[in-house]
């Protein structure tokens, strides 16, 4: 098994369409059952040998199982057949991501540094609200957009998540804040936001169909109305996202002009500013009562004037947006090339947006202490592994 094939070098800066790899199957041979619909389920029993009749059953019991009662051992599901469980766990298994490490903030934000079955690792945030709790969900192992002020965007080397991946992060967050079995009442995991690593409309079909069994009533059960797919701006996928997933929509804009949205967004050259914005008005299911968010961080002397401010609301005036705006103070990594505004330039820029009646809040950095914003705990856990090598040479 090599590792290699799953791997997709970063092709360019500004035409990175990513080609499909094919899967890496797992090294025991088995087949993983999350990620898959009710319907895979039941072909993968099926091709295994059960007769129709029987797959059809056993795929709806394995669904509770999995997505309801979050149970990953088949020995404890106890409508199936004891005869049939080792059956099953020869065959099929029902996975998580690993966990390379957990951590939780003094302001009970976690973040966990999660490894894929066949060695990469990636990234996941949960942010513990007084009325939600959001989990920051990866995409991808890295980023091919090499947006200049994101550290995943520098990551050399990308892999699509696969759906299970993808559901696991889930899951996974559901075993750590103790959420088995799925309750529509009383959750802390209530939102998801597609905001960690990666360019989710890159890996279409494969968060497609991970948030199908997401928003899946007999599954996780979370509704399209609180889960939020962020893009950077993929304008020809961004209508089949509203139509064939129906989430809510965050777009990465960060800049008003073609210039500076060249160069921190590189795939404004590809598709631009007025392009983007009309797909936004296109956006199915987007009005007044699902408004789409733009994100814009905020760069110090970039980005960040009066100037910048008011024809980001004449943008959003000029193609009629039901929009909302969410200014992030930059997050500054090792060696980045840009600085964050100041305070008082950020609350400047949001009153403009403000008194034109369009809602602007600063988002408050949050995990500060466990470097919980994107990209950075990876970096900082291979700086952890490398000092830790580095010490053991020298002992
Ligand atoms: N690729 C998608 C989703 C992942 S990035 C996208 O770009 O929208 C999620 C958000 O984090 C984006 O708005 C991104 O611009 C922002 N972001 C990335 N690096 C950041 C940093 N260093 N400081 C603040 N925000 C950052
Ligand atoms: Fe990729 Fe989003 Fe980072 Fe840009 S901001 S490099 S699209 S993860």
């Amino acid at each position: 098994m090599s590792a290699d094939t799953t791997l997709m070098p970063i092709p360019g800066p500004i035409d990175p369409v990513p080609v499909p790899r094919p899967t890496t199957p797992r090294a025991d041979g088995r087949q993983e059952l999350v990620g898959l619909s009710k319907d895979g389920i039941r072909a993968a029993l099926e091709a295994a040998g059960l007769e129709p009749r029987q797959a059809k059953l056993r795929a709806k019991q394995l669904w509770h199982w999995i997505y309801n009662r979050g149970v990953t051992d088949f020995s404890l599901m106890t409508d199936i057949a004891k005869a049939q469980q080792p059956w099953l766990a020869e065959r099929f298994t029902i996975a998580r991501p690993g966990v390379v490490e957990a951590q939780v903030s003094t302001d009970g934000t976690r973040k966990w540094l999660l490894k894929t079955h066949d060695g990469h690792d990636f990234e996941m945030v949960f942010i513990p609200d007084a009325d939600r709790g959001t989990l920051c969900v990866s995409s991808q192992v890295g980023c091919t957009l090499n947006c200049r002020f994101c550290h995943t965007g520098t990551m050399r080397l990308v892999r699509n998540l696969e759906p299970h991946e993808i559901v696991g992060q889930v899951m996974l967050a559901r075993d750590a804040l103790g959420e088995w079995p799925s309750q529509p009442e009383g959750r802390m995991l209530t939102n998801i936001v597609m905001m960690g690593m990666g360019e989710p409309l890159y890996n279409f079909d494969n968060v497609r169909d991970a948030l199908k069994i997401v928003m899946d009533g007999d599954g996780l059960g979370l509704s399209k109305r609180r889960i939020t797919l962020s893009t950077s701006g993929v304008v020809p996928m961004m209508e089949r996202c509203g139509d064939e997933i129906g989430v809510n929509l965050a777009v990465s804009l960060h800049a008003v002009t073609k210039e500076i949205r060249d160069e921190i967004v590189p795939l404004n050259r590809k598709y631009g500013i007025e392009e983007l914005l009309q797909a936004c008005a296109d956006y199915p299911g987007a009005n007044n009562a699902r408004r789409i968010t733009f994100e814009y961080v905020m760069l110090k002397d970039k980005n960040d004037s009066d100037e910048h401010a008011r024809e980001l609301v004449r943008l959003i005036r000029h193609y009629r947006l039901p929009a909302k705006v969410n200014l992030i103070p930059f997050n500054p990594w090792p060696g980045a090339p840009y600085e964050c505004s100041t305070p008082e330039r950020i609350r400047a820029f949001s009153n403009i947006i403000f008194e034109a009646g369009i809602s602007a809040p600063v988002r408050t950095p949050r995990g500060r202490d466990i470097d919980a914003a994107c990209g950075q705990l990876k970096t900082a856990a291979e700086k952890k592994r490398r000092s830790e090598l580095d010490a053991e040479r020298a002992g």
